[in-house]
């Protein structure tokens, strides 16, 4: 059997949360230097803000922060990122804080002190295994929209719609939540991801074309799915 390749690091996004400047730097740069995107927080709230902020694929957490325990920050991203892997990094070699940070989330722990080497030997073999794991993703269909993720296409009434990226990327995000209202914050994030200081007129002038590509994607008297603007919050995708 062919072993797969290890996954490109520089697709993931690492979020360090550690209070101790020297071990704070060596991961950091250890990161940077094996093509991996880190931030780092020394505190639990400011990774929480952090998190919430923009999404990360990986949370390297100490346990001992200044302003919370890291289990409570490891229950509280765990429950609102599923896919986020949580590895702990913990000064206490007791089992039961072991058990108590894999039963708050965590999917797996590295005693202090520990090597980088052995750091990120774990590191690709999660994220190896996550490839693996994540099936290709079905195209999502709503009436006679299909939006096709894996393969970046969308189609409407079998006509195919040519988006921009970032048009495509906003109509996959609302569809992965037909009905559901979005706010423009999660949009932002999701769809811009990277650091992104307060406008939203982006969004507005991305949403402008999304609209005016699909309404010009068929012709009448084909119906096209609505996008619904939340007056003070964001957007809903429904069945035209
Ligand atoms: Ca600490």
């Amino acid at each position: 059997m062919r072993t797969p390749a290890a996954p490109d690091p520089a697709r993931f996004r690492v979020l360090v949360v550690e209070d101790d400047d020297t071990i704070g730097r060596h991961l950091e740069s250890g990161l940077l230097g094996n093509g991996y995107a880190p931030a780092w927080s020394r505190t639990g709230a400011g990774a929480l803000a952090e998190a919430a902020r923009s999404p990360y694929d990986v949370l390297l957490l100490d346990l001992g922060l200044p302003d919370m325990d890291g289990l409570d920050v490891a229950r509280t991203l765990r429950a609102r990122f599923p896919d986020l892997l949580i590895i702990i990094l913990t000064a206490r070699t007791d089992d039961i804080d072991v058990i108590a940070g894999l039963d708050a989330g965590a999917d797996d722990y590295l005693v202090k002190p520990f090597s980088l080497t052995v750091l990120l030997a774990r590191l690709r073999a999660h994220l190896r295994r996550r490839a693996i794991a994540a099936p290709p993703q079905e195209p999502i269909r709503l009436g006679d929209l299909v939006v096709d993720v894996t393969a970046r296409r969308c189609t409407l009434h079998d006509h195919e719609v040519a988006l921009r990226p970032k048009e495509f990327e906003l109509l996959a995000v609302l569809a992965r939540h037909t009905g559901e209202a979005v706010s423009r914050e999660s949009l932002m994030a999701e769809v811009w991801d990277e650091n992104w200081f307060g406008s939203t007129k982006t969004l507005d002038v991305t949403m402008a074309g999304l609209r005016r590509r699909l309404t010009d994607a068929v012709a009448r008297p084909y119906r096209v799915p609505r996008i619904t603007t939340l007056r003070g919050h964001g957007y809903r995708l429904e069945q035209g």
